[in-house]
């Protein structure tokens, strides 16, 4: 496995690989890597001759009051398991790399990033869509795999594709849990113990609005109170959104009467935490 700074030694190493007709699956990531990170590598080892990993925590996708600064960053650890997972190539860049001087061009998806995230974190969107569009056209991957966690990014990347005409499969793969239920996330590093006892509360209203859905719960409105009402119970716990939308364009609806996406996003005192279920999409 390689790991490189530049962006010119990873087009010479994809030039190479797409000379022997190797097809590339790609994971962007901004590292401190757990189980949700490994399970789209391992897709990408499964589904592709070549898999790169990006590691870069891209500062155009914080907003300034954010976490830039304190978010968690280990690339030895990373690197040791990329290598286990069987990953040829990771992709490490510098801010100058990604970023140099006069750097001014952006790419903004409407719509979609207009509604949940969209609304507390203005500037984030434009952010992961300049920086993996980037990606995309320093590394060419055939498939690029995002998880579930982050729908409304997953939601979002695959409009930018379809709508720049962009040659790359988006792959969309399930949200991988704590065996308590809490989603893995990077930040979840910064709960202290009593808080990440309070974070459950996130898992449990997912698990309960589930269970809402299949006992045939049509009004949206009634998921998202009830919802609502379980998170409320935590005193450590403020909702920034507990939403219901349609799963292709992020707006809000009425009735469960087509693909949706239950999602939230809870601060645990300081710490932002999101978590969703899907229903009618593909992996559901
Ligand atoms: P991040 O490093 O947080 O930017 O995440 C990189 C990729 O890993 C994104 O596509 C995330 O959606 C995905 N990811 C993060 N946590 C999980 C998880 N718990 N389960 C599945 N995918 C995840």
């Amino acid at each position: 496995m390689k790991i490189v700074e530049t962006i010119a030694e990873v087009k010479s190493i994809v030039r190479a690989w797409k000379k022997s007709d190797a097809s590339i699956g790609f994971v962007p990531t901004m590292g401190y890597l757990h189980e949700g990170h490994l399970s789209l590598i391992q897709r990408a080892r499964q589904e592709n001759d070549r898999v790169v990993v990006s590691i870069f925590v891209n500062p155009t996708q914080f907003g300034a009051n954010e976490d830039l600064d304190s978010y968690p960053r280990d690339l030895q650890h990373d690197a040791a398991l990329c290598e286990n997972a069987g990953v040829d190539l990771i992709f490490h860049p510098t801010l100058e790399q990604m970023y140099p001087k006069g750097f001014c061009s952006f790419v903004d998806v409407d719509v979609l990033t207009k509604e949940l995230c969209g609304l507390s974190r203005p500037v984030h969107f434009r952010g992961v869509c300049t920086v993996v569009s980037k990606l995309f056209h320093i590394i060419t991957p055939d498939r690029a795999y995002f998880g579930e966690k982050d729908a409304q990014q997953l939601a979002v990347i695959k409009r930018m594709v379809q709508d720049l005409n962009m040659d790359v499969d988006v792959i969309g793969c399930p949200i991988v849990r704590e065996t308590d239920g809490l989603a893995k996330s990077s930040r979840n590093t910064y709960l202290s113990p009593e808080e990440r006892k309070a974070a459950l509360v996130l898992s449990r209203s997912i698990t309960q609005g589930k269970k809402y859905v299949q006992q045939g719960e049509k009004n949206a409105h009634t998921l998202v109170q009830a919802m609502t009402e379980i998170i409320e119970k935590e005193p450590l716990a403020k909702i920034d959104y507990v939403k219901v939308v349609d799963l292709f364009t992020m707006q809000q609806i009425d009735t469960l009467d087509r693909p949706f996406l239950a999602a939230m996003a809870v601060y645990i005192e300081k710490t932002r935490l999101i978590d969703n279920f899907i229903v009618g999409g593909e992996n559901v």
